[in-house]
């Protein structure tokens, strides 16, 4: 792909920008507060469909497919337009959009794509089944069990944390089918139906009263084997398509949402209850906003490596590693920051992340990205490894 021009990309900026002027509705925090989940499920589908039609959900798919072929600093404007305007997330539709499409386009044969990509763009809901019990850091450990028996292949086994799983017509789902020769070479990749008989779903509440993720049983249920992606055995190289589809675009808008957030840390601040007057807290918000900022720097060299082709896996766990720690700084400040009335969960923005509308559900999902994506201690391990050069046996035990 060439390199954009950049009038091109300050005129994309302008269409994005006048484009949700008129399609945004600025109080769909207020209509979504305390919202039903299928209330949220409905607001979600419709936004989905606006922006599929507008071509911004889907930047970073091929050319050839609607909204598809746009550069990495195309997509990267998109992203920071939605942040500017607090745009909802589509979090009903990432995994379709991103993990499912992506993997789907490099790995599909042309019947799969055909199937499945026009039905993303009309919404079919995808979850990821990869994490087990036993095998999350570890994820070559996985146990599920696939046999072939004709042109099927009957699986058993379990799945947790699938973010969506409740909701999703379809599953990217990690199997084992060899168990002979080195973990990573006995794994494949299926494309689940999941109201395949045998399929038992079982949301998982978290702290915040929110059902994110879910576990997901198998029992003896039938996958076609035309539902296989890649070759028998190989989905261990699938399964990396899969984990690297979003190339740095997520952590960029989410650094952008926390950078237009600190008005509202700094309002609340402003308040009348004195806590602006505290030296302290202004010491602690200064601090916070040039994290922010550098966290905003490195996000920049990390799009600039991805662009021209020379990314670090190390610049990325830096990156994740950077996000998670000013995020829970952030909420943390915040929460101190809003007194006693905030230290109780309320009814939910059901968005994600520091978007909840309610400080306390923002400081407790600010966990998740010590863990979700590869954990703290994982990306300190490849830090260790790859940039200080430890031998890895010295990096923490695995
Ligand atoms: C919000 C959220 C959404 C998620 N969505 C999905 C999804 O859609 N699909 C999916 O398949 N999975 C999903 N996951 C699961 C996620 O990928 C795993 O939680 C993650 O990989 C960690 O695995 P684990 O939970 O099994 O913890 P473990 O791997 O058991 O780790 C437990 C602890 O040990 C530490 N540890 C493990 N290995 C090492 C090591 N080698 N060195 C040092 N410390 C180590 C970890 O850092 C952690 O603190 C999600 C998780 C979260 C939090």
């Amino acid at each position: 792909m060439s390199a954009p021009d950049p009038s091109a990309v300050d005129a994309l900026r302008r269409d994005v920008r006048g484009w949700l002027e008129r399609a945004l509705d600025p109080g769909w925090r207020t209509r979504m507060t305390g919202a039903t989940t299928a209330e949220f499920v409905a607001f979600q589908r419709e936004w989905m469909h606006s922006l599929v039609a507008a071509g911004y959900a889907t930047p970073h798919w091929q050319a050839g497919w609607p909204g598809g072929g746009r550069s990495l600093a195309e997509q990267r404007v998109i992203a920071e337009e939605m942040a500017r305007a607090d745009a909802p997330r589509l979090m009903l539709y990432f995994v379709s959009l991103y993990h499912a499409a992506l993997t789907l386009m490099e790995w599909g044969s042309e019947a799969q794509k055909a199937r499945h990509l026009p039905a993303i763009l009309q919404g079919e809901v995808w979850c990821q089944g990869f994490s087990e019990p036993n095998a999350g850091s570890d994820l070559a450990s996985l146990r599920t069990r696939a046999e072939r028996h004709g042109s099927v292949y009957r699986v058993n086994g379990q799945k947790i944390w699938s973010t969506l799983a409740h909701h999703a017509d379809y599953c990217l789902l990690l199997v084992r089918t060899d168990t002979s020769g080195p973990k990573q070479a006995g794994i494949s990749f299926l494309l689940m139906d999941m109201r395949s008989k045998g399929v038992t779903v079982r949301p998982i509440r978290q702290i915040t009263g929110d059902e994110e993720f879910g576990e997901i049983f198998l029992d003896d249920v039938e996958v076609p084997v035309s539902n296989r992606l890649g070759a028998e055995n190989e989905g261990w190289r699938v399964a990396q398509t899969t984990l690297t589809s979003e190339r740095g675009i997520t952590i960029l808008e989410l650094s952008e949402r926390l950078h237009h957030a600190r008005r509202r840390l700094a309002a609340l601040l402003a308040g009348d209850d004195g806590r602006g007057g505290d030296d302290q807290y202004r010491r602690e918000l200064v601090q916070v906003c040039a994290r922010i900022e550098a966290l905003r720097g490195l996000v920049a060299e990390l799009m600039a490596e991805i662009e021209s082709g020379q990314a670090s896996i190390a610049k990325a766990a830096f990156v994740k590693l950077f996000y998670a720690r000013v995020l829970r700084e952030f909420t943390d400040l915040a929460l101190r920051a809003a007194g006693p009335d905030a230290q109780r969960l309320a009814p939910l923005v059901l968005a994600g992340g520091h978007e909840t509308g309610n400080w306390m559900a923002d400081y407790m999902n600010s966990f998740v990205w010590s863990i979700a994506g590869g954990s703290n201690e994982i990306q300190r391990n490849i830090i260790a490894e790859r940039v200080l050069g430890m031998p890895r046996d010295a990096a923490v035990a695995r």
